[in-house]
């Protein structure tokens, strides 16, 4: 399959690489990383990286403007996303085709060629792993965009998804373009104050539940009081893995531009994105999000991410049984 994609790529002289809305590290990483090899590679083709551009995600490289491909035959490339409806920035329908790079489970079927790798830790490492089976080239700076979407989206390595494939694929990265590892950590880590006291204020006050659900709903006055983002409940989530009394953990916060509840929703237990989905949401079995207009439906939400825990208590963990 990695053959054929290149291929492809080889044969198409624009090429338009889309991610999710709302992009994390992996997204924004995998898109540039994806781009700049294939310039690197055909230094004559149009390689375009596209969709809204987050300021903290700067350093990761330049945006490219959608460019308007309705009279010419172009190739779509899809990193990191599973339906069609979350993708940003692009008409789906002015590609002659598509190409899916994904390691979310199966959701809208896109492409004439698909990679979609549930086990890979990232959308980064399914593209490092094209990258080096085929003609395609890399140099540091789509090495550092790798693992910047591989060490982020495996959470540093602590999720189920990182496997000897990823420490292997790592490894390379770091001993061929000699990586600079304190300069990257301190890309996806270093983080303000105000997010730090924001994260205690979290922990001193998020529900846990006797099923070991933990939740927090986020208003506009604690985003004021701290002085944070409204984004940053999405980046603080991660960091309450590990806690022996919870199992699940979900944030909530209001989105005021979209006029929607986002819920950021994680797990090491029970299984959460076929709960997320029915509440406009999806993504990973042990990371999810959702999307939500009505606030009685977020209880609704809580309520059966709590009843998941309990069951997974009770039928499942074999800690507490
Ligand atoms: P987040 O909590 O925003 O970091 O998202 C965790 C995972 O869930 C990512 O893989 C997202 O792509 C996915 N996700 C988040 N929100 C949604 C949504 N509304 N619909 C589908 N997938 C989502």
């Amino acid at each position: 399959m990695e053959k054929k994609i290149y291929n492809k790529i080889k044969k198409y002289n624009t090429i338009v690489i889309a991610r999710h809305i709302g992009p994390d590290p992996d997204a924004i990483a995998s898109q540039f990383a994806l781009r700049d090899s294939i310039k690197l590679t055909f230094p004559n083709k149009k390689v375009y990286a596209v969709g809204i551009g987050v300021a903290k995600y700067r350093s990761y490289g330049d945006l490219d403007k959608t460019p308007d491909v309705s009279n010419e035959k172009a190739l779509l490339i899809v990193v990191d996303v599973p339906n069609i409806s979350r993708i940003d920035g692009v008409n789906f329908d002015d590609f002659k085709e598509v190409i899916k790079l994904d390691h979310h489970p199966l959701e809208d079927k896109m492409g004439t060629l698909e990679i979609i790798d549930e086990s890979a830790s990232s959308a980064c490492e399914i593209i490092a792993r094209l990258i080096f089976n085929t003609k395609l080239e890399m140099n540091v700076k789509v090495a550092e965009n790798l693992f910047l979407g591989i060490a982020s989206d495996s959470d540093r390595f602590l999720l189920p998804t990182t496997s000897p494939s990823t420490f292997r694929i790592v490894s390379k990265l770091i001993d061929n373009y000699h990586l600079d590892l304190k300069k990257l950590y301190n890309m996806l880590y270093e983080k303000p104050l105000n997010d730090f006291r924001f994260q205690s204020f979290l922990a001193l006050n998020m529900t846990v539940t006797e099923n070991g659900f933990a939740y927090m709903k986020i208003t506009s006055e604690m985003i004021k009081e701290y002085g944070v983002d409204s984004s940053t409940a999405s980046n603080l989530v991660n960091n309450f893995n590990y806690i022996k009394e919870v199992i699940a953990w979900a944030f909530v916060s209001y989105d005021e531009r979209q006029e929607l509840y986002k819920v950021n929703i994680r797990s090491r237990g029970p299984i959460i994105n076929e709960i997320a989905i029915k509440y406009n949401g999806g993504g990973h079995k042990y990371a999810s999000g959702a999307r939500i207009k009505d606030v009685s439906l977020v209880d609704k939400l809580f309520e059966e991410l709590d009843n998941a825990c309990k069951d997974y208590n009770e039928n499942i963990n074999p800690e507490i049984n």
